[in-house]
């Protein structure tokens, strides 16, 4: 049973945000920013936000070049081009908001590895150039001559290198976007586990003991931001589940002899130099179907091949030891566009960030608060 108190100050609100993730967070922060006086409340069910957002490799990446060939299969050209600028626009307003300090972020730029058969992609850089010198000014891919100097193995035959990528720390991000909002004063509450949201009544359910089971929350606007997990509240949204996979070495003895974000497989390997230490993710292709699921759990034949990788191609003179390795779930659908959209007049979504959300996370939360402005 409620107390009139209870019923009067913590359950109304000018809008809630559902999901505390790189989406939640900046929709409510950029929802507040011109409202100081609205009343503004996250529900994450996590004890800190609990979704892909805290479980990534910290790419500030906007497509490698083959992943961008791909995505030309699937979407029109103009649509790629609207979907990288998108994540340009949204890689400069966190980097010009917090600063590259204060995000861990550094400019090393990204690289992907060739190998013999994808030599034909190389034919094609200076067409997705041609496309991408409008947003960038100047050509974003070109060929690394001294790529021996990398120490790969020599199944890389070429190197291509995005001179805009940058990574930065995962855990930094969040903790800013997080203080931001609290400076905003943005209520948020976790261990919330948002069970229905009901879109007539513009009310929300979170499962509470305390409270009979259930607490009703309820707001003049919602914004869903739960990414892979969206489906659980709203039907039909086309997103699935895809799950990733992150392994961090131990520190190596030999100073690695590179940094950058480097691409692999068509972009579905990832890796990095964190601390001297490798950092290495991805490789869902490889049992597509068994990754489609919410359950963070590892993937032994894609650990094993991801290890495989690291010590046979990428490091092939180190003898490599994991210190660190874990899930997380990401949301995809028939391309690469993020859901945003609006459910009702007022309840709104913004999800399906895909493997992208560092880049373009702050750029959709924009235009979710712009759609429930209107
Ligand atoms: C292994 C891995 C590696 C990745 N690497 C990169 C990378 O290098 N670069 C890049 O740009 N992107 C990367 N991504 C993708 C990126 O992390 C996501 O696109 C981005 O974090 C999505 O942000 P989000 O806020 O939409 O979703 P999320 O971070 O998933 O946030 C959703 C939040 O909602 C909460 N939630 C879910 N259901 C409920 C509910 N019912 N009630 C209350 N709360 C709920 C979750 O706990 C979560 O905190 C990676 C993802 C993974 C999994």
């Amino acid at each position: 049973m409620l107390s009139f108190w209870e019923d009067r100050s913590f359950l109304k609100f000018d809008l809630i945000v559902v999901g505390g993730g790189i989406v939640g967070l900046s929709t409510a922060i950029q929802f507040k920013k011109d409202r100081p006086n609205a009343k503004v409340l996250i529900l994450e069910r996590g004890v800190f936000p609990s979704g892909a957002s805290t479980r990534n490799a910290g790419f500030a990446c906007f497509g490698s070049l083959t992943e961008i060939l791909d995505d030309l299969n699937t979407m029109k050209v103009e649509e790629v081009k609207n979907l990288v600028e998108k994540r340009y626009i949204g890689l400069r307003s966190i980097r010009g908001l917090f600063g590259d300090k204060a995000l861990g972020y550094y400019s090393n730029g990204g690289f992907e590895l060739i190998t013999e058969q994808e030599e034909k992609y190389l034919d094609r850089m200076e067409y997705v150039n041609s496309i991408l010198t409008p947003i960038f000014g100047e050509d974003v891919f070109s060929q690394v001559r001294d790529i021996q100097t990398f120490g790969f193995s020599d199944k890389v035959k070429y190197l291509v290198k995005n001179q805009f990528e940058g990574e930065l720390d995962s855990g930094k991000f969040l903790e800013l976007l997080w203080e931001t909002a609290q400076l905003f004063k943005v209520k948020i509450l976790t261990g919330a586990l948002v069970e229905n949201v009901d879109l007539d009544k513009k009310e929300v359910q979170v499962r509470n003991p305390i409270y009979q089971n259930r607490l009703d929350f309820s707001a003049d606007k919602i914004a869903i931001c739960t990414n892979a997990f969206a489906g659980d509240l709203i039907e039909n949204l086309n997103i699935k589940p895809g799950r990733g996979l992150v392994m961090v070495s131990k520190p190596l003895k030999n100073k690695i002899p590179w940094n950058g974000s480097f691409h692999y497989d068509m972009g579905y390997v990832y890796f990095r130099n964190i601390e001297n230490r490798l950092l290495i993710g991805g490789g869902r292709n490889l049992d597509i179907k068994a990754e489609e699921t919410t359950k963070n759990e590892v993937n032994p034949t894609i650990k094993a091949y991801l290890s495989r990788l690291s010590e046979e191609v990428i490091l092939p003179n180190e003898n490599l030891e994991f210190e660190y390795e874990w899930t997380g779930i990401m949301g995809f659908g028939e391309n690469k566009k993020p859901v945003i959209q609006l459910l009702t007049e007022d309840i709104g979504i913004a999800a399906r960030l895909g493997g992208m959300g560092v880049a373009i996370g702050w750029q959709t939360a924009s235009e979710l608060v712009a759609l429930l402005e209107k």
